[in-house]
């Protein structure tokens, strides 16, 4: 196969795509001692359809793993306040810094998820990019054994896993292949249509403007730029912006923030990108031989800009559970999980519908930051464990994986 590294026919773990969930997933179960691949079918530092807000939990997670300050230091700018703009009332809101968290920050995907890639990397796994996994081996039992590799000139592989983890996003093709149960389905469904300017010298920090039916960012990221999105209920997506991209975000911006849009049209740098939505869908998290992370198990509207917070806490979730290696220790991971992700689903839903009035959305706001607070705490019960040490470093872990995975 091109591209391939010194291929080994088993790994402990095989990850299908090696963006946030899955390089995430790699890098803490390399750390481990595990033997681990990483497979995506796009290519190293490509960009990706997302705008790049994280929120807390993200960046929490981010400083934990020592990633934080290369991102920064990469020119991620460093966010210290969100302001809210209901109508013309504006509520801006200051970021907690905390030791090693000076703020949130915003960076651009292709160095996001570099980062993560390379992090997994320098852990030891091994990444392979623009490779696709075409399909998963299963035993006699239906237990997943392994994935099918392709290259771009149709060669195909096996290679055995102890455990496959689809990081493979929304449209998951390992969900799809073990027939993972959908355990619950949000209703709203947004489009959201982004694009880049410099960052407008009077601005600082991440703005978030609503009015009627339609709300909007400015995101400041990497190269002194803001990401500029706006999101709208996917019916008036197909009814009026699909045929006028350009326009119909200007004029929904000038109603959100009279001369952004101006702004925005006229610096624009690069080409508007669109996504034109998905209800949220929260997946069974494990079966026998497979795992899912990011939004291959769990999606929720973008509108709360908190996809990258999901993958990354879903990513140690499951690293967990397969490094500890108890029986019940991917059954803890689903719970928790999904005790998390449901608030958190149906608070951006809540937002995502669109129903509200003004009045009433500061409310809704509050419901998100309370499943996030919840989210937080959760994290925060993390930092202070050390599972690494507990199973005894990195050749115990190994053999502890191995006895696992052939005894299940
Ligand atoms: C418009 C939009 C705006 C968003 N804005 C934000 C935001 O501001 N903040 C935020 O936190 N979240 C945001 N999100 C959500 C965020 O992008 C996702 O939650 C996040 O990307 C999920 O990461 P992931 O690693 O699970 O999946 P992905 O980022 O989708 O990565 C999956 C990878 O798997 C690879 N892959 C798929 N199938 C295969 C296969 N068969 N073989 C090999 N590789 C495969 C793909 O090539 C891809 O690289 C946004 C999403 C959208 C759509």
């Amino acid at each position: 196969m091109s591209n391939e590294p010194d291929l080994k026919p088993y790994y402990d773990a095989i990850i299908v795509g090696a963006r946030c969930a899955g390089a995430a997933t790699a890098m803490l179960l390399a750390k481990a001692g595990l033997r681990v691949l990483a497979v995506d079918r796009q290519a190293y530092g490509s960009d990706t359809l997302s705008t790049h807000a994280l929120m807390r939990p993200a960046v929490m997670q981010l400083a934990r793993w020592n990633l934080l300050a290369s991102l920064i230091e990469a020119g991620a700018p460093v966010i210290e306040t969100t302001t809210f703009h209901y109508g013309e009332q504006q509520v801006p809101v200051a970021i907690r810094p905390e030791p090693g968290l000076p703020g949130l920050i915003a960076p651009r995907r292709t160095e996001l998820d570099r980062v993560l890639v390379d992090a997994a990397r320098g852990a030891g796994a091994t990444i392979l990019h623009d490779t696709l996994v075409s399909d998963l081996s299963f035993d006699a039992r239906g237990r997943v054994r392994g994935v099918v590799l392709a290259d771009a000139a149709g060669h195909r592989r096996t290679i055995g896993a102890g455990h496959v983890v689809g990081a493979d996003g929304l449209g998951s093709r390992v969900a799809r292949l073990v027939d993972a149960p959908v355990l619950a389905q949000g209703l709203a469904q947004v489009a959201h249509v982004f694009g880049y300017a410099p960052m407008p010298a009077r601005l600082s920090g991440y703005h978030w403007y609503f009015a009627k039916h339609v709300s909007g960012g400015l995101i400041p990221t990497n190269d002194g730029l803001a990401c500029i999105v706006v999101s709208i209920p996917a019916c008036r997506f197909d009814a009026t912006f699909r045929a006028d991209l350009i326009g119909s975000r200007r004029q929904a911006l000038e109603l959100l923030a009279p001369g952004l849009g101006d702004y925005a049209t006229t610096y624009e740098v690069g080409r508007l990108k669109a996504f034109k939505g998905a209800p949220g869908q929260l997946r069974q998290a494990y079966g026998p031989g497979w795992l899912l992370v990011g939004d291959a198990g769990f999606f929720r509207d973008p509108l709360t800009s908190h996809g990258i917070s999901d993958a990354l806490r879903d990513a140690e979730g499951a690293a967990t559970a397969i490094i500890s290696g108890h029986a019940g220790a991917l059954r803890q991971f689903q719970d928790e999980r999904d005790s998390l992700a449901l608030p958190l689903l149906a608070a951006t839903d809540a937002i995502a519908a669109f129903d509200w009035s003004l009045e009433e959305l500061p409310l809704r706001h509050k419901r998100f930051s309370e499943a996030m607070k919840a989210e937080v705490e959760v994290l925060k019960g993390r930092s202070g464990r050390d599972l690494f040490d507990q199973l005894g470093g990195r050749r115990l872990v190994s053999r502890h994986v191995e006895e696992f995975c052939h005894a299940s």
